[in-house]
């Protein structure tokens, strides 16, 4: 019938459309794991064990992706808990819903699209918002600064996880010689984009200073912040607490 067959066209569309997708988000993780040669791992694991995220607490994990981190929130938060997954883009939060489901993780954890500029969360709502490799893309970072701490309740703490600046000469040649030459190669050979990847390291180059990002934290209202350099400064976590 006409009905079937249109059934049929839709359900094919559907399954194209998340092949695109699929494909995104699988090239973004094996990109993320060649890049750091799968060091990204251990950052994101310091990270969460620095953010001291405990049982039946509330954490939001903003610029969320395909939810790495909320992963391993998850496993610190328990089923009192509660994780909320965010992210700008549908399409990246779509396919981190999936990874998690196919986790066998789906009970605590929300999902929400949101800019981190302007979060559409009441005052005083997480224990712990976390920010991993997500600040640098974002525009007006005191703006998203001031969002975090707003919606953090009091004793809560933001996790800022980005890329950052190596803190010796011998590790900044290393590291120049890595982003500018091979790091656009690996991005032409594997994702087949030399051109996002040299705007990716140009854009690390852009982002603050440890003692910068600190005082932009402590601006926007945060308190006792701290950087910890993780490999040589080439990425560092931040914390600040509302107290
Ligand atoms: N946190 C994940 C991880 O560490 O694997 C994903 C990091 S990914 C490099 C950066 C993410 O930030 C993307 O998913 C992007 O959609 C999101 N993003 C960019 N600008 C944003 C904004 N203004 N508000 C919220 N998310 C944003």
């Amino acid at each position: 019938t006409h009905f079937g067959f249109k059934q049929v066209a839709v359900d094919e569309k559907v399954k194209l459309v998340r092949g695109v997708f699929d494909s995104v988000a699988e090239q973004y993780d094996i990109m993320n794991d060649l890049m750091s040669l799968g060091i990204h791992r251990i950052w994101k694991r310091i990270a969460v064990q620095l953010s001291n995220v405990r049982k039946g607490e509330h954490v939001l994990d903003l610029a969320g992706g395909t939810g790495d981190l909320t992963t391993l929130f998850h496993e610190r938060v328990g089923s009192d808990g509660q994780v909320v997954l965010a992210d700008i883009n549908a399409q990246m939060l779509r396919t981190g819903r999936d990874r998690l489901i196919d986790r066998g993780l789906a009970a605590n954890i929300r999902y929400a699209q949101v800019n981190a500029e302007c979060l559409p969360f009441a005052d005083n709502t997480f224990d712990c918002v976390c920010i991993a490799f997500g600040l640098r893309n974002v525009t007006d970072k005191d703006a998203a600064l001031r969002s975090m701490y707003r919606v953090l309740k009091p004793g809560g703490r933001v996790i800022v996880l980005e890329f950052s600046h190596p803190t010796d000469k011998v590790t900044e040649k290393v590291y120049d010689f890595y982003s500018f030459n091979i790091l656009p190669k690996i991005g032409r050979f594997v994702a087949k984009d030399e051109e996002s990847y040299r705007y990716l390291a140009e854009s690390i180059r852009m982002h603050p200073k440890q003692a910068e990002l600190k005082q932009m934290m402590e601006n926007a209202g945060l308190e006792r912040c701290e950087y910890f350099n993780m490999t040589q400064g080439i990425v560092a976590v931040h914390r600040g607490y509302k107290i």
